[in-house]
């Protein structure tokens, strides 16, 4: 004989059925049933009750709705049980039991099945009932509310009907709540739900309570595969032939008076993680009631002084449930006549503040260990953490007002709030005068980025993922969102539009890259909380089991300060063109490339010197003791001139004035600003190129114009000495970008290091110094074993690897075809995003392997955009590099993902348990 029926007091029978094995538990009886056995076998005053197997759910619905044989046998001696239990008998006059009756999945599926309370109410029950609870209002009230949900849950009828009716009731009688209705309102009502039972069903409600009990079973099991149940499991790819479990249990009441109440609590707070009872309820009602927040809830708080006893009784039982489930849980619970009853526990939801502070406080506490509350905390959650986000109360006002102007790519997290400046030089302007702006463009160029610097956020209209906005603005930690083609752009209006809405340059606009939201208007944020210190004691705990580093890509000694704050080991990467695009360093930038003679570049270049010197100084004090990775210029040069079709547009202007001069003066001055542009336009047209990201760039340009990383490395050297001078512990390593062939390592090198050794000679002072390359051509990493003879370290540059290998450009990929490419799967993930391990990563394995046997012991790390991404750095582990470097505000989520791999590694757990946001 199959047993499908369970009662509360039976989970170790199930337990042996399902050979010891929990989940197979969960499967048979469903979370919440296997919760309530578990609940009772540890003493938690759980009403008692028994659950039906999904096996026999599935029997049912296999069968097309023929009960299995002992089916209701089964549920028959289970009542006895219960009856005994409880001394009260189902369908006595004198002293009657009432059920419930639930479904329970074996993964929540809240809302989607049905439920049937107060089953066993009937006209002779009821009127036995009364001199019972001597509360005819409360027998009434739970008879009519048997009828309504017996009537739409099982018998299919409609809820308006019942609904008018009580509408009607309460307008009679003046009352706004049903629970103010009297006694015999709520007889003539129940009255009333009969008749439309009849009516709408074509059946009367039954009177049997055993019948009432077996057709509400049927119908839990039914309510399997209804169409809300089965969108749902599609939505959470919850398999459709689990079944349902049904569980029957005793009803206890909220609403018998004032000792009674009902309530949902936490044991800890949801929202700051805080230790302590956290939740709501109401004196004298039932569940729904809190649920459906007609009537203001009272904080627990109240409970502590209404009934003292209790709440202390309710605080004990929240921390034995939180030490058997080692985790904070969410408990419905109800009050009758002063009787404490846990109906349901589970692991609460919470925010990632509180997440990180009860991770930590458990493992204080000795529940679980510090390994486990490393685990338990997502990525996610620490980024979160990090940035600034609207305050709650602000985005719904937005909301409600219509002000949610577009949702697009969120890919750089945090909310930021300014006035809308549509160029850099603008942006910039505002900033320093003082105001909040945020920087609105159809996408970013190199030359936007003394603007981007100066804004609180950038909102671009087109562009991907890693877009130039993206990427610089993950790079200084800017909130961004782009892609955002819902607005449209008019420069020379000074406009955006968005539908109908026309919005100007200079009102205020709110972003927030954490979500990709867009609205108009000012919201307010919530700073973030970098000093927190449950998360700064996380962190710790995550260094102790990281066994790869974490450093920083960073520019400007802030940066570096940033990063180091959160944890950086070292900068793995500095991009000095960046410092280039400085207003003040520019136009020398650009003198040097159109230099003319030699003398001339020799010129710009001495003037050029102390910014760089400056530059490195900063960052080397900012990093003192730790080792600063400084790549020599990489970007075609091209990208520090105007664009050809900017000046070409110039120059034609600029003639069809000259034809309309009017004075000899006036054609002179036309003249002359003609040739100057006729110059530009020479030099750009010089340096174009059909393919710039495969063109003249990072070491061939270092050959091509040795004096430019000459001067860069002088720089450097000058610096250090400095810096050395003053106490600083300085380490510099110089990483020469663009590698392909070893001989263009070789010779970039010399003639670096005879610049390094000139600067060493001049001052009489040695630096601890070493010369390495990125590996971010295929060929490179092919032939790794002559690369390293030239390279003290490498570092994987897997933005231009992944580009290369893939022989995709990104950003043009990324604004096309490579979102068709993810919607249809052709490719699983953005290889941009998160490394591809098959191809990309392949290659990075035969430069590390091949690399360290002709170098034992190479430095070898990693400083594209994937090394601030969990799966990346996993991946990066495994090929044994010494360090992932990554944005400054991406570091602690680095520091939590690195000691996240370690953890996996040496005891594989199931990450399927970590607690949801
Ligand atoms: C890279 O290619 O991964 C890299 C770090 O260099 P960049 O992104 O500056 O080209
Ligand atoms: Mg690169």
């Amino acid at each position: 004989m199959t047993k499908w029926v369970y009662g509360f007091d039976q989970v170790e029978e199930a337990e042996v059925f399902c050979e010891n094995d929990w989940d197979t538990v969960r499967g048979l009886l469903g979370g919440k049933g296997a919760n309530l056995g578990d609940m009772t076998r540890i003493g938690v005053p759980v009403p008692p009750g028994f659950t039906i197997s999904t096996a026999a759910c599935n029997a049912y619905l296999q069968s097309d709705g023929v009960m299995p044989a002992d089916l209701l046998d089964q549920v028959s001696s289970a009542l006895k049980k219960i009856e005994k239990a409880s001394g009260k008998q189902f369908g006595d006059t004198a002293n009657p039991l009432l059920v419930s009756c639930r479904s329970g999945a074996k993964f929540s599926m809240p809302g989607m099945m049905d439920t049937v309370l107060n089953i066993g109410l009937n006209d002779s029950v009821v009127e036995g009932l009364i001199p019972l609870t001597d509360d005819p209002h409360f027998v009434y009230d739970s008879y009519r509310r048997l009828v309504q949900m017996f009537g739409s849950v099982v018998l299919g009828v409609r809820d308006e009907p019942f609904e008018a009716v009580l509408a009607a009731y309460r307008q009679k009688r003046d009352v706004a709540e049903d629970s103010d209705l009297s006694a015999d309102d709520l007889r003539a009502i129940t009255g009333e739900f009969k008749q439309i039972v009849e009516r709408f069903s074509g059946r009367p409600f039954p009177d049997d309570p055993f019948e009432q009990l077996r057709l509400a079973i049927e119908a839990v099991f039914r309510s399997w595969d209804g169409k809300r149940a089965r969108d749902y499991r599609n939505a959470a790819k919850i398999p459709h032939d689990l079944g349902t479990a049904v569980n029957i249990q005793t009803m206890v009441f909220g609403n018998m008076g004032l000792n009674s109440a009902t309530g949902v609590a936490m044991s800890r707070n949801a929202t700051t993680g805080e230790s302590g009872l956290e939740g709501d309820y109401l004196t004298n009602a039932q569940g729904e009631d809190v649920v459906a927040g007609i009537r203001a809830t009272k904080p627990m708080t109240e409970l502590a002084k209404e009934m003292p006893e209790i709440y202390t009784q309710y605080e004990t039982i929240a921390q034995s449930l939180e030490r058997h489930y080692r985790d904070m849980q969410d408990m419905e619970f109800t009050i009758e006549r002063g009787t404490l009853w846990i109906l349901q526990t589970r692991n609460g939801k919470r925010t990632a503040q509180a997440a990180v502070k009860i991770a930590v406080d458990m493992a204080e506490e000795g529940l679980i260990g510090r390994d486990e509350a490393v685990q338990r905390i997502s990525p996610e959650q620490v980024e979160f953490f990090l940035h600034p986000s609207f305050t709650p109360e602000s985005k719904q006002e937005a909301l409600d007002a219509g002000r949610h102007l577009t949702t697009a790519l969120n890919v750089s997290p945090g909310a930021a709030v300014g006035v809308i400046a549509f160029d850099a030089d603008l942006a910039e302007e505002w900033a320093q005068s003082g105001r909040s702006v945020v920087m609105v463009r159809p996408e970013t160029k190199p030359d936007d980025v003394h603007g981007m610097l100066a804004a609180e956020g950038i909102l671009t209209t087109r562009g991907g993922r890693t877009s130039h906005a993206a990427l610089v603005a993950r790079q200084f930690g800017k909130p961004a969102v782009v892609g955002a083609n819902d607005l449209e752009i008019d420069l020379s209006e000074r406009t955006m539009k968005v539908g109908n809405e026309t919005i100007n340059e200079g009102e205020w606009i709110s972003i927030d890259g954490t979500t990709g939201e867009v609205f108009s208007g000012k919201l307010e944020t919530r700073t973030p909380d970098l000093e927190n210190p449950a998360l700064r004691r996380l962190l710790e705990w995550a260094d102790d089991v990281r066994d790869i580093g974490v450093w920083a890509n960073a520019d400007h000694p802030a940066d570096a300060e940033l990063a180091r704050s959160y944890g950086a080991e070292g900068i793995g990467l500095v991009r000095t063109e960046h410092m280039f695009f400085d207003p003040e360093r520019l136009p020398i930038v650009q003198r040097m490339i159109m230099a003319t003679s030699p003398s001339e570049r020799t010129e710009a270049l001495a003037q050029l010197l102390p910014f760089q010197r400056r530059d490195f100084t900063g960052l080397f004090r900012a990093m003192d003791g730790l080792p600063v990775t400084i790549r020599l210029i990489d970007p075609p040069l091209h990208e520090f001139l105007p664009s050809y079709e900017e000046i070409t547009a110039d120059l034609a202007d600029l003639k069809i004035q000259l034809l309309s001069a009017r004075s000899l003066p006036e054609v002179d001055q036309l003249l002359v600003r003609v040739e100057s542009a006729e110059h530009l336009l020479h030099e750009v047209e010089a340096l174009r190129e059909a393919n710039p990201m495969l063109g003249l760039r990072g070491v061939r340009l270092g050959l091509m114009m040795p004096a430019l990383t000459r001067m860069q490395v002088r720089a450097i050297f000058e610096a250090a000495i400095a810096v050395k001078r003053d106490g600083v512990s300085v380490h510099p390593k110089i990483m020469i970008p663009l590698v392909a062939h070893v001989n263009e390592l070789a010779r970039q090198r010399a003639s670096l290091e005879e610049e390094a050794a000139l600067v060493m000679n001049e001052t009489g002072v040695d630096i601890d110094y070493q010369f390495g390359t990125m590996i971010e051509i295929p060929r490179a990493a092919l032939t790794a074993r002559q690369i390293v003879e030239h390279a003290e370290f490498v570092s994987f540059g897997t933005n231009d690897l992944t580009q290369m290998t893939y022989g995709i450009s990104r950003d043009d990929a990324e604004k096309a075809f490579l979102v068709k490419y993810l919607e249809e799967g052709i490719l699983d993930r953005n290889p941009f995003a998160s490394i591809d391990e098959e191809g990309v990563g392949r290659l990075m394995s035969i430069a590390v392997r091949e690399g360290r046997a002709a170098r034992p012991g190479l430095e070898a790390g990693i400083c594209g955009e994937h090394g601030g991404d969990p799966a990346s750095i996993a991946f990066c582990r495994s090929l044994g590099l010494d360090y992932v470097s990554c944005s400054p505000p991406r570091v602690p989520v680095a520091r939590l993902a690195a000691a996240q791999a370690a953890l996996r590694d040496a005891a594989p757990t199931d990450i399927s348990e970590m607690v949801p946001v």
